[in-house]
């Protein structure tokens, strides 16, 4: 029982988060309340701002305040490969590693019949609009290595047969530093498939 009705709604609203349970959200609340009114303050100023202008980019699907987010409107980027991804956590995630200069494409989410989510909620035809109208050479699938992900880029890759691109998926398999005998038997099975050849040039 709370001393107040506003704390009370804010101990629930903060439940809201995803892994938030009560204890945690009436410590934060009260943390809040008692000593950082200010930074409370601004939490509430930049969570309604993102949430009135927040969209999605009309290219690739991921978030943005504007109608094509800067990603898909670089002149650096490499328009003829695209990788499809689940969410956008997975783009800065890539575009932490430096290593990859295409576009994407956000499915925000995967195909999971029982929750209702199929290809028109995912996009899927949006991606095979792009892919055949902006001649893009090679679509990576980078789909999580789930059952779900899994079927989604199966599902995918059957809607692409036909278009030019070449569709490839991302190898999933041993971490870098890791030690075999550690591994678990599906990781692993899926690296000794997704092996390749040794370059010596
Ligand atoms: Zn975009």
């Amino acid at each position: 029982m709370y001393s107040s009705p506003l704390i009370e709604q804010l101990v629930e609203a903060f439940r809201c988060l995803p892994g938030v349970g009560p204890k945690s959200a009436q410590r934060m609340t009260l943390y809040l309340l008692e000593r950082n009114p200010n930074g409370g303050k601004k939490l509430s100023e930049a969570l309604e701002l993102a949430i009135a202008r927040v969209g999605k980019c009309s290219r690739c699907r991921t978030l943005t305040e504007e109608d094509i987010c800067t990603i898909c409107a670089s002149r650096s980027r490499n328009r003829k490969v695209c990788c499809v991804v689940e969410s956008p956590a997975d783009i800065y995630a890539i575009e932490q590693t430096g290593a990859y200069k295409g576009l994407y494409f956000v499915l925000m989410g995967h195909l999971s019949p029982i929750d209702g989510i199929g290809p028109d909620q995912l996009g899927i035809s949006e991606l095979i609009d792009n892919v055949a109208q902006n001649d893009i050479e090679e679509v990576i699938i980078a789909c999580n290595p789930t059952v779900e992900g899994e079927a989604t880029a199966y599902f995918i890759a059957e809607q692409l047969r036909g278009e030019k691109a070449l569709v490839s998926r991302i190898a999933h398999g041993v971490p870098v530093g890791g030690e075999l005998e550690f591994i678990d038997g599906g990781t692993l099975s899926h690296a000794l498939n997704g092996r390749k050849q040794m370059d010596l040039s």
